[in-house]
């Protein structure tokens, strides 16, 4: 039963493309579901949104986000509760990252009816997308795009909010090994790194490929200054176990991607009494706690990968090796503890859920 504040013009698809999906192999990102939702800003205003049959835009090679990178998106994920019904999980923390997104990029903000019912709306239409057996979800990509017909450089006035969905498989959390990037910068104060603009992921892309080349997973970041303190792992934000504290990197220079399941983690973390630090954490500290035996755990955190382990980080000619797994008692207990919150197996005690 869907009770919604905002009116959208809805047309149905004719036939259900869902056989298109084998349940038991999930391929992420190769099929999106029946529908997707569109809506148009012009003349300062959203205008009525839409929700269609998933399909091609037609747009001119002039548009401003094509040059110009003016987009922005976001990840969310919806489940399914042991009954069987739709949850998506944390999503009003993404509509506020959104609209900080929006801002730094000069875009308008989505009010929350659009995002939030019109994600509420789609959902309930392709609630059959939602795949039920463990560890999988309906990956929700909303994003916007700068759509005037102009190649002038300056802020569009014309935007589209699109928000499509695609069935995700389990992530196989197989352990990562991360090179320590001194060279590469991925965010600076005064810059997007805290956005989740286009332009962050596009320029990621080369330092990323050449590590893969030199045989590791993933990179970490590292500030533009000193290229001493750590900031994420590829698109992840990353959380240290130091003796019997865990350390993350603080956001407060803005160069840290404020993740939904970062701050999931920290408020688990800490209700179970275990010390979080949000501060700045160099890699000299990091390999010092290694080298006395104290570097317990590692691991990147996001909505793809939820708890994404590493274990191995090498820093120029240091490669520091994590404890097996099995002895990793925070990133083992968080991955079933947010599954559990996240299946609607657990009292939802936080409101991070939004039913449809
Ligand atoms: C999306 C993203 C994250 C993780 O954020 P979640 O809200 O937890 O999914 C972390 N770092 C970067 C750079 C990201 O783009």
């Amino acid at each position: 039963m869907s009770v919604a504040a905002l009116d959208i013009n809805i047309t149905k698809i004719s036939k259900s493309r869902i056989n298109e999906v084998d349940p038991a192999n999930i391929q992420f990102g190769k099929v999106y579901s029946d529908h997707m939702l569109v809506a148009c800003y012009e003349n300062g205003a959203w205008q009525q949104a839409e929700i269609k049959p998933y399909g091609d835009l037609s747009l001119s090679p002039a548009t401003t986000f094509m040059h110009y990178g003016q987009a922005i998106f976001e990840g969310i994920k919806a489940y399914k509760d042991p009954q069987g019904n739709p949850i998506i999980f944390r999503p009003y923390d993404n509509w506020k990252r959104f609209n900080r997104s929006a801002e730094r990029m000069a875009m308008p903000a989505v009010p929350e009816e659009l995002f939030i019912d019109g994600l509420r709306q789609l959902i309930d239409l392709d609630r059959n997308w939602i795949p039920t057996s463990e560890d999988t979800s309906l990956y929700i990509r909303p994003f916007m795009l700068a759509v005037d017909e102009f190649i002038g450089v300056r802020p569009a006035e014309k935007f589209m909010f699109i928000i499509i969905t695609s069935p995700a498989g389990p992530y196989y959390n197989k352990p990562v090994s991360i090179y320590v990037h001194d060279e590469y910068v991925r965010a600076f104060p005064g810059g997007i790194g805290f956005t989740k603009a286009a332009g962050n992921y596009g320029m990621s892309m080369y330092p990323t490929q050449k590590v893969k080349e030199m045989g590791y997973d993933q990179i970490l970041w590292t500030d533009g200054f000193e290229h001493k303190y750590v900031q994420e792992i590829g698109t992840m934000n990353v959380f240290f176990v130091l003796g019997d504290k865990v350390v993350t990197p603080d956001i407060a220079q803005d160069t840290i991607l404020e993740g939904v399941t970062r701050d999931s983690v920290i408020t688990l973390l800490r209700e179970k009494g275990v010390t979080v630090e949000e501060r700045p954490l160099s890699i000299d500290e990091i390999e010092a706690a290694y080298k006395a035996g104290q570097l317990k755990e590692a691991f990147g955190t996001g909505t793809a990968a939820s708890i994404a382990p590493i274990y191995a980080l090498t820093y120029r000619d240091d490669k520091m090796e994590l404890p097996p797994l099995t002895e990793w008692e925070n990133a083992n207990w968080l991955k079933k503890e947010l599954a559990d919150i996240r299946y609607g197996r657990k009292t939802d005690t936080h409101n991070w859920l939004v039913r449809i």
